[in-house]
């Protein structure tokens, strides 16, 4: 199947045109007990918000991480219910990948205005773009990535963020690993070097005059 060209399909800013220098962070494939709440502390003591594009089958074991991130402010975006490749899968599989993810967020705290989607690996189909409409979500893509997934440390991490940063950047975090990714008795699924490293990129970006909002 033809992946897109994002650039012209899948929104990977933000800019609003002006001169603002707005920036956008965003969580894949959590909410993880482990990695979460350290996310969540650090966003509630710099007061910047985020968007966390949520796993549906860790969402229905973690419901009070999807309740926490809307009590704290933070948008909760679907990455479907199992992170697969949906360039993999077919319509009926897509369409319930994204419904029932929708579903279980919603479960976990009715409150939770589902806006946007993020297609796992970042691999979007016209398909899933058509089956996310659909579902009242916008696809959004990001456009600044320092694979802190990879654990490539922590000043890698910051650097990679504050080298390639501009106004209506969004940023690509990651607060969990996708289920297939998991590797007991390792830490490659741990996230500490990512919330070290968020502790030092938000006030580094604030000191460059941006300015951390959450998505239009
Ligand atoms: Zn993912």
């Amino acid at each position: 199947m033809k992946h897109l060209d994002l650039s012209s399909k899948v929104r990977s800013e933000c800019a609003d045109g002006t001169t603002s220098r707005n920036v956008f962070l965003t969580f894949d494939d959590g909410p993880n007990p482990l990695c979460t709440p350290g996310v969540l502390d650090v966003l509630a003591e710099h007061r910047v918000p985020a968007t966390f594009f949520v796993i549906g089958a860790y969402a229905l074991d973690q419901p009070q991480l999807i309740r926490r991130m809307v009590t704290e402010g933070h948008e909760v975006a679907n990455h479907t219910m199992t992170h697969p490749d949906l360039s993999n899968c077919g319509p009926s599989e897509i369409k319930r990948e994204i419904l029932e993810a929708n579903k279980v967020v919603r479960m976990a705290c009715p409150q939770a205005s589902l806006r946007h989607m993020r297609a796992p690996f970042g691999i979007w189909t016209e398909e899933v773009l058509t089956i996310s409409a659909s579902a009242g979500l916008t696809a959004l893509h990001w456009s600044v990535d320092p694979r802190d997934w990879s654990r490539p440390g922590v000043d890698a991490i910051v650097d990679g963020v504050l080298a390639s940063v501009r106004p209506g950047a969004i940023v690509l975090l990651h607060d969990g690993c996708p289920p297939g990714e998991l590797k007991p008795g390792t830490d490659a699924g741990l996230r500490d070097q990512t919330v070290m490293a968020l502790c030092r990129m938000i006030p580094s970006l604030h000191e460059r005059g941006f300015v951390i909002r959450s998505l239009p």
